[in-house]
């Protein structure tokens, strides 16, 4: 489980760029700033995914194509809540998410990436409820652990699924600084994808 063999297959602008159903789909999607091309760097083992310098000007969906056991998808969804977006720009990232997500036959699972120091925000839980309400099956994955000290994360981790995130399993907590979870969520995939 140590390294993959990955390669990034396509980038999506619009759904007509989307690659062809067959292979499933992990799909990452959080706020912009969560992590998320940090965890995907930590999770493919190189820097095949963009650790951004503006946080929110990714406007695409990335697929890579991930050579395991089971063969799978990982697809960057593009991260929403950046403050300084307009109204226009929120639109055209739902509409092309949706676009994914209604109709995508080969998504298995979403991941939804929140940064453990601030739980779930506003539109973090606009989110869940909105996959939920298509019955996409989704975990949530915890990032920037090593910001919190190890004694106060079980306390916090707790305080946030009694809050009531959404979460087909227990919460993962991850570190991309110090890789933290990375091979938990590796083996998450391996046996969730083997189901
Ligand atoms: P994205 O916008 O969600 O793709 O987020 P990035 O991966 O670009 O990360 C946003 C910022 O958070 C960057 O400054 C990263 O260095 C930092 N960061 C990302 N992951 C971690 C982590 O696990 N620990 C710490 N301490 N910082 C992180």
């Amino acid at each position: 489980m140590s390294s993959w063999k990955t390669s990034l297959l396509c980038t999506a602008f619009e759904p007509r760029q989307f690659p062809p159903e067959g292979f499933p789909e992990i799909a990452i999607a959080g706020r912009s700033n969560v992590g998320k091309s940090s965890l995907l760097n930590a999770l493919i083992g190189q820097k095949t995914a963009h650790v951004s310098s503006k946080p929110g000007k990714t406007r695409s969906i990335n697929f890579f194509r991930v050579e395991t056991e089971i063969p799978f998808h990982l697809v960057d969804l593009p991260g929403y809540g950046f403050a300084s977006r307009s109204k226009t720009e929120q639109e055209v990232w739902k509409r092309l998410i949706e676009r994914y997500l209604v109709n995508r036959e080969s998504l298995a699972l979403i991941v939804h990436l929140v940064d453990f120091r601030h739980g779930l925000l506003k539109n973090d839980r606009e989110l869940q409820d909105w996959v939920s309400s298509m019955e996409i099956p989704m975990l949530t994955v915890f990032t920037k652990i090593d910001k919190i000290a190890r004694g106060k994360r079980k306390g916090e981790l707790v305080k946030y699924v009694k809050s009531g995130l959404k979460s087909i399993d227990m919460p993962i907590l991850t570190s991309a600084e110090d890789k933290t979870g990375i091979d938990e969520l590796r083996g998450f995939f391996g046996s969730y994808l083997a189901e």
